[in-house]
């Protein structure tokens, strides 16, 4: 048996089919968009389909679309970039559970002089609306909140803040990295103004991104030079990067529907068949309105640093929660905000599927776990007297 991967929402394998499309632009088509011979403007064309592809993903206009270096870099230009725009003046609202790329540079802010407010979740992960209602203010300049979380896959009811932040005209940006290509998205209907996603997320190429910002919304640009983007991104254009995220984009689109319905099946197979043969493990996230390959579960008496070790000894790649925060010794961030202690959330295992798992997956990790959480639990300190799996 090769390698399980289920770690798909720290980052997903790029698709083939998106290498290809890729090869050109990393080897004879070198040449920089911006130049003026013939060969240049076959790159432009190149990178412009490729704008054109994601415009078309997200149902918005082509000028609405600047690509950028990735997820983390679309939201710091919007926060940094609005914010900036009043003249670094104002109130931001967010959520507890963002990505560290929106929560640390509302933090930042803060330092800055920002005031800000950090919505809380329920239990299952989910922001509400009535709390940005009591949240807004007459100076608010920004409302920060993410489409489904990386950690629970829990999904937020973002057109509806959206709309509620128009009726006010206060912009409203969601950091879509986890939404975008797996969920249906239409900008044109939707009344939100900034939208982060990444390529790598959507099994393109890392380092590589877009930023929407619908018509009419100003910032300041967070990399300044040589004007490219329309002025509110510079540097040369990550032409290889661009053209795959366009094509991962295409793909993701076109089999959203199937793949949603695979993911889904897959994931509830891997969660039914955890819950038969093994006790005391909790859900982390909504029952229904989750990212469908996600499926966080915690595990009673033991760490989630302990499983993963265990995991990997049998070739299977999970997480316990962002990639960003392993390695700390704190438990994530986002289930503490969802109600969890220190050591409920210590024992949380994120298995999150992708495109290329398969039913053989789920059915290897349903085969290895069970006596891994059985031994694991015989050793751990917490365990009981007297406990039998
Ligand atoms: C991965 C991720 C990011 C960061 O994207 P990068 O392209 O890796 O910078 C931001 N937000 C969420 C929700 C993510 O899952």
């Amino acid at each position: 048996m090769p390698v399980v991967y289920f770690d798909n929402n720290a980052t997903t394998p790029l698709d083939r089919r998106v290498l290809e499309a890729m090869m050109p632009y990393l080897t004879e088509r070198y040449a920089n968009p911006n130049s003026i011979y013939s060969i240049a403007k076959e790159v432009r064309q190149g990178v412009e389909e490729a704008r054109q592809k994601t415009a078309s993903a997200l149902g918005c206009d082509e000028s609405e679309i600047i690509f950028t270096a990735g997820g983390s870099e679309s939201n710091n230009t919007v926060i940094k970039g609005v914010w900036a725009q009043n003249k670094g003046k104002g109130h931001i609202i967010t959520s507890s559970i963002e990505h560290p790329a929106v929560l640390e540079v509302c933090q930042w802010l803060e330092k800055q002089g920002a005031s800000v407010t950090y919505l809380p979740v329920d239990e299952y992960g989910m922001v509400h609306p009535e709390e940005l209602a009591k949240a807004l203010r007459d100076d608010t300049v920004l409302v920060s909140v993410m489409f489904a979380n990386n950690e629970s896959g829990t999904i937020n009811p973002v057109e509806e803040m959206g709309g509620m932040c128009r009726e006010k005209g206060v912009p409203f940006h969601t950091d879509a990295v986890q939404a975008v290509g797996k969920l249906p998205i239409n900008l044109e209907k939707t009344p939100m103004d900034f939208l982060s996603l990444s390529a790598h997320k959507l099994n393109g190429p890392k380092g590589v991104g877009a930023l929407y910002a619908r018509k009419g919304q100003r910032f300041v640009p967070l990399i300044q030079g040589g004007h490219q983007e329309r002025n509110r991104r510079s540097g040369t254009e990550n032409t290889a990067g661009i053209i795959g995220l366009g094509e991962a984009l295409r793909i993701a689109i076109e089999e959203q529907k199937q793949e949603k319905a695979e993911l889904t099946r897959l994931r509830d197979m891997l969660h039914d068949g955890v819950m038969e043969s093994i006790k005391d493990v909790t859900l982390f996230g909504h029952p229904k309105k989750r990212l469908p390959g996600t499926c966080t579960l915690a595990f009673k008496y033991l760490e989630g640093e302990s499983i993963l070790l265990s995991l990997d000894m049998e070739e299977i790649c999970a997480s316990t929660g962002s990639a960003c925060s392993s390695g700390s010794l704190e438990p994530s961030h986002v289930y503490l905000a969802m109600g969890y202690s220190h050591e409920e959330a210590q024992g949380a295992v994120r298995f999150s599927l992708g495109r290329f798992n398969t039913q053989k997956d789920v059915e290897y990790v349903l085969e290895k776990l069970p006596p891994i959480i059985k031994r694991l639990r015989e050793l751990s300190p917490l365990t009981p007297k007297g406990y039998i799996s």
